[in-house]
């Protein structure tokens, strides 16, 4: 019957269909089928209003459909697609002005009638609103003045009758669907070229009356927690919106004086009872509009409680703990990027913003600090207890101690995945690069941006990381907090996804943080950063300094016990899980001091002169060197290096094995494009195992793999397979080699290429699934062929981007490690991706 029919009355009792009869309708129909107080009327289909607009021929009404008053609205079949502004008040005419004046006193009915004759004019007619100026008080006379303002600018008199006026009405709204701006309007938010509009006729709850009487919106949940929270707002004696338009002195609904609950006490038990039916029919924390007619309630639409992303978790954890949707509903109705909310402080909503310059947003949340120019300053207002800003053209590793003693960072060159990307990401530290504009004047230490802004040392800004937006001055800002729907939506989320999540911890402190975010082990710890700590990066710029093996190995040797030191605490903190050790990546020259002073430090540290410093220096400076001698070319050439760091993952491995659960720790060689270069380093490895073995008579267990992050190396996958259990995908490099492109460089046009199309989006950020993904395709693929068995990971940034999650799933990968405080992100896009790909 529901196809063929084009006017539904909205209790049928059954839901309408979307797709003729629009969002709107549906939802009204379906609160009507839960019992809820919705006024009686009908739905005219999108192919009914379509007649009207195109022929101008009218479905058959219902008897009695204008025996009372009727307001006439919109539902399209998505909300988002708009549609004409409600008229209501229809019906109204000096015929039945006494019955009306019965039912709502003289005041009232005259108000109804001025409004309906505004309402109709300007919405229907096509009239300003001004010509109806000139009168304050409603009464007979501004009644009279309103109809003659009419007949002035329309050349008729006011329609009486009541069918005229409907029919008017909705011959205006039909056609208004049509129009071209509302057309483009709604195209731009992906309505098709052909959607329509349902119109929908229902008879009014007059807000404008005798007893209580008004309308408003109310919700029962909280919109920045998500808990049980009756709240919303009343405007006594008005109708539809009125409530929620701006300047409207609206009452709030709960509360001792002043409020709809101090004027009718009753009606908030209503409230209760009714949100219970319609979220339990529904799935979803509802707002409703609603009037009171005398005292009476109609509900007039509900719509999606209003939320932030916290509240979201709190809902949706609710509503499946409640049962009325799945746990897997409650997981997939969470974007996992909104999660940053739970974790990060962020810039409260409503805070005024004065953005002086927007960049990269490398790592989310937001900080407020006082600028600083130099790591030394951003130690030294650390020691002060004064929050600072590092503001650098970029970082490198001399400035992690800067980094850590930094309330966030901005960098004016450097891409998603440059080295101030990627620590600040580790770090949970808001961070934005490659803000091109700003100008660093180091000289007078001193900020300047486009707008010809100067910022000096000292000067109070914040970075919001989530935005990419460096902003001037303190805006008020919201705490991180987990809570505990929080909590049990990531134990579902851990219940259901089938690919493990691991973390990029370098440090015992990353490490722990992980720990907290329920990490199944470390999937990426970069050595290079446990050698700048204190002492340690005086020793191993001896080591690179050393012109005979001799001399490096005695730096290596008092390297070991540190190293050693390091991974003892590592495992202790990641006991039972395993642990990916990258051997060291980064070309030499990044240890070296770059200034005259660095070099004298070292020089009064060493013994070395400074002209020795400054001539090795030069003699190590590679033209480029991350494609120099970096990664498995250092172990291939320099194989100390790696003995050194095998050993001490050995020694280390049988210490902290003496007890407690057992760690595995897992080898990784970086860089690698050839079979050959695992082979000499996996004999090295070998040999150095065999020694371990020797001396305490325990048989090291390791896993040994290789990371695939050149082009060749993901083409001879199945080559690397032979000699590794493992290959991790290092995904930053492999798209910097696969684009020719650089990730320390890339900030610079990122976002005009974004813009421009030419990419769909930051490659560095989301993988590249068309070109960088094939090459993992083929690797898996190869890789398998050789050695069913071997272990796939991901360990690049895309391993905390919920996109790339699933291309990893859906890949059969077997783990994606990511930056700590991403952990959560990956967890929750895993068991969605799970979600989606097992259902
Ligand atoms: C990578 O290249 O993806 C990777 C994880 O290593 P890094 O970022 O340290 O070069
Ligand atoms: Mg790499």
């Amino acid at each position: 019957m529901t196809d063929t029919v084009d006017i539904q009355p909205i209790h049928l009792g059954e839901p309408l269909d979307a797709a003729r009869f629009g969002a709107r309708s549906v939802r009204l129909s379906q609160l009507a089928v839960l019992g809820l107080p919705v006024p009686e009327g009908v739905v005219l289909s999108v192919n009914a209003v379509r007649e009207i607009a195109e022929l101008g021929i009218f479905p058959e009404f219902p008897a009695g459909l204008c025996d009372g008053l009727v307001s006439v609205r919109g539902s399209a079949p998505e909300p988002e697609w708009g549609g004409p502004t409600a008229v209501l008040n229809i019906g109204i005419c000096d015929a039945i002005m006494p019955d009306l004046i019965k039912k709502v006193g003289e005041l009232g009915a005259y108000t109804l009638y001025r409004r309906f004759i505004q309402s109709f004019s300007t919405n229907v007619m096509g009239l300003d609103a001004e010509v109806f100026d000139g009168h304050e008080t409603d009464g007979a006379a501004r009644i009279a003045h309103c109809k003659a303002a009419y007949l002035a600018e329309v050349d008729q008199a006011f329609p009486q009758d009541p069918m005229e006026q409907l029919r008017l009405t909705l011959k205006h709204m039909a056609e208004a669907w049509n129009r071209p701006t509302a057309r483009i309007l709604r195209e731009a938010k992906g309505a098709p070229l052909n959607a329509g509009i349902a119109l929908i006729v229902q008879r009014m709850a007059l807000g404008i009356g005798q007893g209580v009487c008004g309308a408003g919106a109310v919700q029962m949940v909280d919109d920045v927690t998500g808990a049980p929270r009756l709240w919303g707002r009343f405007l006594p004696q008005s109708q539809g919106q009125d409530a929620l338009i701006g300047g409207a002195v609206a009452l709030p609904v709960c509360g001792d004086t002043g409020s709809l609950e101090a004027q009718c006490p009753a009606i908030l038990a209503e409230f209760m009872r009714l949100g219970k039916l319609a979220s339990a029919g529904f799935g979803e924390a509802l707002q409703f509009e609603f009037t009171l007619e005398n005292g009476v309630l109609s509900i007039l639409d509900a719509t999606p409680a209003k939320r932030n992303a916290r509240a979201a978790v709190r809902i949706a954890v609710d509503l499946a703990e409640a049962g009325a949707i799945s746990r897997n509903d409650a997981l997939l109705r969470i974007e996992p990027r909104s999660l940053i909310e739970h974790l990060h402080p962020q810039i409260a909503p409503n805070a005024a913003r004065d953005v002086f310059s927007t960049g990269l947003p490398a790592s989310p949340g937001a900080a407020i600090g006082r600028i600083v120019f130099t790591p030394e300053a951003a130690m030294a207002s650390a020691a002060r207890g004064e929050a600072c800003i590092l503001v650098r053209h970029e970082t490198s590793p001399e400035d992690i101690r800067g980094m850590h003693a930094a309330a966030g960072v901005l960098t004016v060159r450097g891409g998603m995945t440059s080295h101030a990307a990627v620590i600040a990401r580790g770090l949970g530290l808001p961070c934005i690069v490659g803000a091109a504009d700003l100008r660093i004047d180091a000289h007078a230490r001193q900020l300047k941006s486009a707008d010809g802004r100067v910022f000096l040392e000292g000067a109070m800004i914040c970075v919001d990381g989530t935005a990419g937006q460096a902003l001037a001055g303190a805006p008020e800002m919201t705490a991180a907090a987990v809570d505990d729907a929080y909590n049990t939506l990531m134990g579902w989320a851990d219940d259901v996804r089938t690919i493990g999540v691991r973390a990029n911890a370098d440090t015992p402190d990353d490490a722990r943080v992980a720990r907290d975010f329920k990490v199944d082990g470390i999937g990426l710890c970069r050595t290079e950063h446990m050698f700048f700590d204190g002492n340690r990066i005086n020793v191993m710029r001896e080591m690179i300094l050393s012109e005979d093996t001799e001399t490096r190995r005695d730096a290596l040797a008092r390297l070991l016990p540190m190293q050693r030191a390091d991974f003892v605490e590592l495992f202790e903190i990641m006991r039972g899980l395993p642990v990916t050790i990258r051997l060291l990546d980064p070309p030499l020259h990044e240890f070296l001091p770059r200034s005259r002073a660095g070099m004298q430090e070292l020089a009064e540290a060493t013994g070395l002169t400074v002209d020795v410093i400054a001539e090795r220096t030069a003699e190590l400076a590679e033209v480029n060197p991350m494609l120099g001698k970096r990664g498995v070319r250092l172990g291939v050439t320099m194989p100390e290096i790696y003995e050194m760091q095998a050993r001490a993952i050995f020694e280390a491995t049988a210490e902290v094995n003496k007890s407690g659960s057992a760690v595995v720790p897992e080898i990784m060689i970086p860089l690698v494009s050839a079979n050959r270069e695992v082979e000499l380093v996996k004999a090295r490895i070998e040999a150095v195992a065999a020694l371990v073995e020797q001396e305490t008579g325990i048989t090291p267990a390791y896993r040994l793999g290789v990371m695939v992050e050149t082009p060749r190396a993901a083409l001879r996958a199945g080559d690397l397979a032979q000699s590794a259990e493992f290959l991790s995908f290092g995904t930053n490099d492999l798209t910097q080699m696969t684009y020719g492109l650089s990730r320390d460089d890339a900030g610079r046009f990122m976002r005009e290429y974004v813009q421009l199309g030419v990419f769909p989006e930051d490659p560095f950020h989301t993988l590249d699934i068309e070109g960088v993904g094939e090459l993992l395709l083929i690797a898996a693929k190869r890789g398998r062929e050789t050695n069913p068995g071997i272990t796939l990971g991901l360990c690049g940034e895309h391993g905390g981007d919920p996109a790339s999650v699933q291309f990893c799933k859906v890949a059969g990968f077997d783990y994606v490690s990511c930056s700590p405080y991403r952990v959560p992100i990956a967890r929750l896009a895993a068991a969605q991706a799970s979600i989606l790909t097992e259902e």
